[in-house]
């Protein structure tokens, strides 16, 4: 008996990314997906949208354009509030809302990275939870929805992982930084393990960049 629980407990233990993601339902969905991206109507309605954003960052901020001193934007989680968005959205329907998803977050992030003059890219990342969170925040997504119809079209909850979307910073030594703009964190490249702890990064640099032991490939789902 003490063996075959020893057993069962190893095989826990050994339980791989590929296997967690195999049983979850919607994983399809994350590994396919690509990242957000605001749509721009060429037109003075955006222009003057992102025009105003990122003015606002940097009043919030006290930076100016292309000085290089890498600043969270942690204002960004306190003007935003973290809830469904509907998509597509362009930068003029973006400052309509005061509620975002982690894909808006992360596009904002990466724009005003790039404004102080850093190279700022897409990045997702695929979170351990346990079913307690995903089914709260499965309600909590469903009673925020703005329209149910345009949520539909992606499921982000799995039971055990959750899909997420994050800015990778390239950095001049061609190593990778890490930042939720959502949370208002920066990622240790040494994932934490179970609850809250990150299972793999997919990154947008065109570049081979380092973070802590890992290469981050353009497109490549990188086990943590
Ligand atoms: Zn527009």
């Amino acid at each position: 008996m003490i063996s075959v629980e020893g057993n069962t407990l190893e095989a826990t233990l050994e339980i791989t990314l590929e296997s967690m993601v195999h049983r979850e339902k919607v994983a399809r969905g994350w590994v396919e997906h690509p990242t957000s991206t605001l749509l721009h109507h060429e037109k003075a309605c955006c222009d003057e949208a992102r025009l105003w954003f990122l003015t606002l960052g940097r009043s919030m901020e006290g930076w100016s354009a292309g000085h290089f001193e890498l600043k969270a934007p942690t204002w960004l989680s306190k003007k935003f509030e973290w809830g469904p968005s509907s998509w597509p959205m362009s930068w003029c329907e973006l400052i309509k809302h005061e509620q975002i998803d982690c894909g808006v977050f992360a596009v904002l992030a990466r724009e005003i990275f790039t404004a102080q003059g850093f190279k700022a890219h897409g990045g997702q990342v695929l979170v351990n939870y346990n079913k307690i969170c995903t089914d709260h925040w499965k309600d909590f997504w469903i009673d925020r929805m703005p329209n149910a119809e345009e949520c539909k079209s992606f499921n982000w909850i799995g039971e055990n992982v959750v899909y997420h979307e994050v800015c990778i910073v390239e950095m001049p030594d061609q190593t990778a930084k890490v930042y939720d703009a959502t949370f208002n964190q920066w990622y240790e490249s040494e994932g934490r393990k179970g609850f809250g702890g990150l299972l793999a990064v997919r990154s947008e640099s065109p570049r081979l960049l380092r973070w802590g032991n890992h290469t981050l490939s353009y497109g490549e789902w990188i086990e943590l």
